[in-house]
């Protein structure tokens, strides 16, 4: 195969739909059924439902090999829509803000495409991903991973990049996302009388204190390997109630690191600054987190398989200097089997991701089916 002009228009089809139709992260229900409707029946193909919402479609011809997992996460976004185009989302307050619409059907594209070719040896696993943005679907696709048989050596994923030219492809060894963390603070003190603050224990010095020992962590510079970048997210304290003295704050923050070793220790700087502040103010201090991603650390050989892949489809390729700074949660997935993702550019023109007016480009779905072809043929038949 074969690239036709009419796999183009239905796999077109496929996104426009998915972007018509989009589901938010564990409820991506009517979109795994579409799915799954899409690939029964291609031949030697077996499915099975994954994480609640998602799919693995397994493509096994039962001779040693390489086994080879491809991602393709499916998650729509929290975000009205502002187009009018006739794919516009059809559900009021969600939408594709992410791609992942695209993400999927270029999947589905591979899917297609190798189900054709057939496999001589090895195995080849396809796993639509739900629930990448809150974090949650990877985890639970490793919560379930003995369904994944045999267990993969290596993984892939793409992002599609807006503001990176058409087609080009964006990778680097190493660290390629952030590792990324939501760290939640609650001090809890004393109400007292507003005329009486003595009397309690209020929160405000604290949380002062905190916000300022956090600025001081701060690592901005992207190109330091070191790199920390805390984010203040949300805060409350106390009531609009003017009588009283605040007795109780929340603040929430989000950490973004380079590797994942750094992130442990700037987790127990958070903890141990908090705990400070905390103590010295004679408050109760609960801490938890939420949406923790993985950096996705490329593995040398995988990058070198992708590169050699844009190569080969004449793609311009770029070796970014320092890594994004969004999480995704194929750092998981990436951290436990070994792989690699890279990008696609969406266009220098196309609105970024999360904006009200984004939309997949359908051009790059053909660069993204290409690309993996090209890196499984490197996988399965150039040794
Ligand atoms: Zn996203
Ligand atoms: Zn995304």
């Amino acid at each position: 195969m074969m690239w036709t002009r009419d796999e183009e228009l239905y796999l077109q089809g496929v996104r426009q739909h998915l972007h018509q139709y989009p589901e938010l992260s564990g409820q991506e229900k009517q979109t795994q059924a579409f799915l799954k409707k899409q690939c029964e029946g291609l031949p030697g193909l077996s499915i099975q439902e994954i994480a609640g919402t998602g799919l693995l479609a397994t493509l096994d011809s039962g001779k040693a090999g390489p086994c080879i997992l491809i991602r393709g996460d499916i998650d729509a976004l929290p975000i009205q829509e502002i187009n009018d185009f006739i794919h516009r989302s059809e559900t009021d307050g969600v939408s594709h803000k992410c791609g992942h619409d695209g993400h999927a059907t270029v999947l589905l594209g591979l899917v297609r495409l190798w189900t054709e070719k057939g496999l001589e040896k090895g195995c080849l696993h396809f796993l639509f991903q739900p629930a990448e943005e809150d974090g949650r679907g990877a985890a639970g696709v490793m919560a379930e991973h003995t369904k994944i048989s045999p267990q993969p050596d290596k993984v892939y994923a793409f992002h599609n990049l807006p503001g990176y030219p058409l087609h080009q492809v964006v990778c680097r060894p190493g660290s390629f996302t952030a590792a990324a963390d939501s760290i939640l603070l609650e001090l809890n003190g004393k109400t007292s009388h507003a005329a009486e603050p003595e009397l309690g224990l209020n929160p405000a010095l604290a949380m002062a204190e905190i916000i300022q020992a956090y600025q001081n962590l701060m690592i901005p510079d992207p190109a330091n390997p070191s790199f920390q970048l805390l984010t203040p997210i949300y805060a409350t304290m106390g009531e609009k109630s003017y009588g009283v003295s605040a007795g109780h704050a929340s603040l929430h923050y989000t950490l973004r690191t380079w590797s994942n070793e750094v992130m442990a220790s700037l987790k127990s700087h958070c903890e141990s600054l908090a705990k400070q502040a905390a103590d010295r103010h004679g408050l109760q201090l609960q801490l938890s987190y939420t949406e923790s991603f993985f950096s996705n650390q490329n593995l040398p050989e995988a990058v070198k398989r992708i590169e050699a892949a844009a190569h080969s489809l004449s793609l311009k390729y770029e070796e970014r200097p320092y890594p994004f700074k969004w999480g995704e949660d194929f750092g998981l997935l990436s951290q436990a089997y070994g792989g690699a993702m890279f990008g696609i550019g969406s266009g220098e023109d196309c609105p970024a991701l999360h904006n009200p007016d984004y939309d997949f480009p359908d051009d790059i779905i053909e660069t993204g089916v290409k690309m993996f072809d090209a890196i499984l043929e490197g996988e399965f038949h150039a040794g």
